[in-house]
């Protein structure tokens, strides 16, 4: 016997995709009940089941069969059932740095309730995976990567085609990160499904085994071959035993092995070649035609990748780290409830969920399950700040004074304009009849106020929008009271706010009687065919009547021109991937007149609005219809754009602010069109072979065009938070919020990013109607562009693209003495050009974890004080090292943690 055919057993459980969750859930609670049943057969030899590598599918069981916790958790034990590492299989580039080692870190605490861990980096179907998963990986004791996709190319029945375009010649490979870290990679060269359905029958095992093992056999280094007994939500195949005993009977050659991931990953590295191919960075399936990297689900349905992002800001860089300081402070960190809102957020991002490519009713539920995270998340940190508001000793204010504490979550020092809605005057139902409440406010006169930093230096504010309004306080040792107040919308420029730290100001009343409000100086007004400037201390903008505009960096003087064209095509592809409609121009706003409208030009900011009305096609053309119905693949679709045009309309507003690197954008898209996609393109004009792009823990260098194989016109990519385009001397990064798609035009030194995607079926194997990806009504997009010297690493202007969108926390809180003091830094930070990632209080100790990550290849160093605290280095998984130092070496792109404990 010389070779091993290890059989695993498993089923890919996506929670939900051609159904909704409801739906899928009543079948895997009968794969779940079969198998139980199963294992509690007399003399039963069925060995091993693997339940997908994430934990979040023990809460849907036990949810339904609460009654059979303790025979699962037996079946763990026993290693009959291997569950984790994850707690979802989560889409790796939609879903942010923080949330895939959150996914790690909650489904292996989530195995601490249950049993052991599959100690396995499982991606069997995700569509790519980024670079640094090794290094991910291998700080979590995991060194070992099974994934279907990345390296070769995959065909329409995801199944990996046979092409000689191989990156691995074998099914085992090593894959090593940027920093050097490297696991064992195992690809599923024949899919996750390629023992799926074993025969009993010794004539038809013959025909099944003849055509598995020799297909297995074709990449397989060594003589452990893996057969998954499963394919997506399969059902148990109960004969498994009967199976292999026909096999063992027709193959004396072979050994077969009812087997686990341990098993098999054992017997494998034990009998590995000494050379295998060295996998390095993103798996993106870049060496293939191109038509079946499923990159578009980046652009499908952007109002999920919107409010993703918007939750995960609020978790990872708003909630968690103001909870931190407060508990430096002396308060509680409640970690279980900050972990029921990642997991919360967690549900929605499964590959087939982030992405966008299920049915209508899913992709509805993720929008409340957003809903649920974003309350969790508001209500929270209101209370936090509040509490940590509470803490400060505010007693030497001003007379008539209103404190105002303005918080900075983030690790970076911010400046910017900031926008606070104030109460300046309040009476509570219990000091007078609530109706006269109103006109009593009304008739006080409202005195001018000022400004003073904690210095107190006066600091320029602008106060408007005066108003009376009902709210309410929920003290939480008191029945709730509600009150009337006077409030005003204050602007003022926040200078210097420390990062992990906050700075007081305060609202003092003046002797002179009410000052202008910010309407009198604002100057507004619609304006035709006029040339418009815009400028701070950092741009200058010059728009054109299309709307495009030059756009200068004062400080080297050098200019781009004619950035934001809008650009549409026709879409006649699915929710994975774009085909564009054959024959058609792309219809653009250049030479086309916009409308433009001056909002608001005072000394903090500038607000310019432009309106287009596009022509465009209404849908795709009648044959369209015909080609989804008789599934003809995307590639080979020949439908075009009707005839018959619409207008979409598209409101763009553009503000510039004191401290401003780079405009800000947000679009307003009437979309009354179908099968269509919108990008904004930012021609820069820089000649260069490679950009840079916003990945997890890592700025990826990827290529401008395509490798050989390549077919497909359209070359998109993924990103996170930004791209960029850079020369020896100037570059230009668009921040986004939520939009993770764009491409690089070569010949224009262009990005273009997707700002609307219309598609109306899911793709796949079947054809599975989808008519709300066509985003119809109102869309919204956002968007900052950053012009810089050199690139987005070396003129650090990263740490702009990450500010983006991450706002600072105001609290208006009372005059009290307290603990902390007017202005501070609960840690200090040193490092050349670290990029911060989270701050947070550890899974299971008390002790404080911060991370970080290298951009760059240039070796850093970090020197972090926080007040008596010591640090050490802790693992990505919150585990303390001896590693103690007063300055951490930091290793090119390294994923750093450090933890820190309070000195006896
Ligand atoms: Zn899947």
């Amino acid at each position: 016997m010389n070779k091993t055919a290890h059989i695993i057993s498993h089923s890919h459980w996506d929670r939900e995709w051609y159904l909704p969750f409801e739906k899928h859930r009543y079948y895997y609670i009968q794969l779940m009940n079969n198998l139980i049943e199963q294992f509690k057969k007399d003399g039963n030899d069925f060995q091993s089941f693997h339940l997908d590598g994430q934990t979040v599918l023990l809460e849907d069981y036990f949810a339904v069969h609460p009654e059979n916790r303790d025979i699962v958790k037996q079946m763990i034990k026993e290693k009959k059932l291997h569950i984790g590492p994850w707690y979802v299989l989560q889409d790796a580039f939609l879903t942010s740095s923080e949330a895939n080692v959150r996914n790690l870190q909650i489904g292996l605490n989530d195995t601490k309730i249950y049993g052991p861990a599959a100690k396995i980096g499982y991606f069997p179907d995700t569509f790519g995976i980024y670079g640094q998963a090794p290094q991910l990986l291998k700080q979590a004791g995991i060194d070992t990567a099974a994934f279907g996709r990345g390296v070769k190319p995959t065909g329409f029945n995801n199944t990996v085609s046979d092409t000689l375009n191989f990156e691995s010649p074998y099914s085992e490979m090593l894959w090593e990160s940027p920093d050097g870290s490297s696991v064992l990679g195992i690809l599923f060269a024949n899919w996750y499904s390629n023992g799926n359905e074993i025969p009993v029958d010794e004539e038809e095992a013959k025909a099944f085994w003849d055509q598995k093992l020799q297909d297995a056999e074709k990449y397989a280094s060594t003589n452990q071959l893996l057969f998954m007994n499963g394919c997506d939500h399969q059902p148990l195949q109960k004969t498994i035993p009967e199976a292999i005993e026909t096999a063992t009977s027709l193959y004396p050659d072979y050994q077969f092995k009812h087997s686990s991931f341990e098993e098999y990953t054992e017997e494998l590295k034990a009998s590995l070649p000494d050379q295998l191919q060295v996998i390095k960075g993103e798996l993106r399936n870049q060496r293939t035609d191109g038509w079946s990297t499923l990159v578009n689900t980046a652009s499908s349905r952007i109002y999920l990748k919107q409010w993703n992002n918007l939750c995960q800001t609020l978790l990872e860089k708003i909630a968690e780290p103001l909870a931190t300081m407060q508990y430096l402070a002396g308060g509680t960190y409640p970690r279980e409830y900050i972990r029921f809102m990642w997991k919360s957020l967690m549900k929605n991002h499964p590959h087939d969920s982030i992405c966008g490519c299920s049915v209508d009713e899913v992709h509805r539920e993720m929008v409340t399950r957003f809903e649920t995270v974003s309350q969790m998340g508001d209500v929270f940190v209101k209370e936090k700040a509040g509490e940590l508001a509470e803490s400060i000793d505010t007693s030497q204010a001003p007379a008539g004074g209103i404190p105002l504490v303005v918080m900075n979550t983030t690790g970076w020092e911010k400046n910017e304009v900031v926008t606070k809605v104030v109460d300046l005057e309040k009476v509570y139902f219990s000091q007078m009849h609530f109706e006269e409440i109103p006109d009593y406010l009304q008739k006080k006169e409202t005195p001018g106020y000022k400004l003073l930093d904690d210095e107190g230096n006066d600091v320029e504010l602008m106060l408007g929008n005066l108003n009376i309004e009902f709210d309410y306080d929920l003290p939480n040792d008191r029945f709730r009271q509600p009150f009337f107040a006077k409030r005003a919308e204050l602007s003022f420029f926040a200078e210097g706010i420390p990062s992990f730290g906050y700075k007081t100001f305060y609202i003092v009343p003046t002797e002179t009687q009410e000052q202008k409000h910010d309407e009198e100086t604002k100057n507004t007004g619609e304006m035709h065919n006029t040339v418009f400037k815009m400028e701070n201390e950092y741009v200058h903008m010059h728009f054109h009547e299309d709307g495009t505009y030059d756009l200068t960096h004062k400080k080297t003087g050098e200019r781009f021109y004619r950035l934001g064209i809008y650009e549409d095509t026709g879409d006649v592809g699915n929710e994975y991937m774009y085909k564009e409609a054959e024959n058609h121009a792309p219809i653009t706003t250049k030479g086309v007149p916009a409308v433009f409208n001056l909002i608001e030009k005072d000394n903090l900011r500038t607000v310019l609005e432009f309106t287009h009305t596009l022509s465009i096609p209404v849908s795709a053309d009648d044959y369209l219809a015909s080609e989804r119905h008789k599934l003809i693949w995307h590639k080979e679709r020949k439908a075009g754009r009707s005839a018959e045009m619409t207008s979409l309309t598209l409101r763009t507003v553009v503000t510039l602010e004191k401290g401003m690197k780079g405009p800000s954008f947000k679009l307003m898209i009437d979309n009354q069109a179908t099968d269509h996609r919108l990008r904004v393109l930012f021609p820069t004009g820089l000649k260069t072979e490679t950009h840079m792009v916003d990945s997890i823990f890592e700025i990826a260098t990827r290529p401008n065009t395509p490798e050989k194989e390549w077919e497909n016109p359209s070359f998109c990519h993924h990103q996170q938070r930004f791209s960029s385009l850079a020369d020896d001397k100037m570059g230009l990064t668009i921040a986004t919020d939520g939009l993770q798609e764009y491409e690089i035009l070569q010949e224009t030194g262009t990005i273009a990013v997707t700002v609307l995607r219309s598609v109306a079926e899911l793709g796949d194997w079947g054809y599975f109607p989808t008519p709300e990806a066509q985003c119809l009504g109102m869309q919204t997009a956002e968007w900052q562009v950053l012009p810089h010297e050199k690139d987005v690493i070396h003129s650090q202007a990263y740490v702009d693209a990450y500010q983006y969108k991450v706002p600072l926390v105001i609290v208006q809180t009372t005059i009290h003495e307290g603990r902390l003091q007017n202005t501070h830094k609960f840690v200090n930070t040193k490092s050349n050009g670290l990029v911060w990632s989270s701050m947070k209080v550890a899974e299971d100790h008390g002790d404080v974890i911060i991370r970080w990550y290298n951009p760059s290849e240039a070796k850093d160093s970090l020197k972090v004080t926080i007040g008596d605290y010591e640090s050490y280095k802790s693992t990505i998984l919150e585990e303390k090292t001896n590693q103690k130092e007063d300055v951490y070496n930091v290793g090119k792109y390294e994923i750093i943690s450090l933890g820190f404990i309070k000195k006896r």
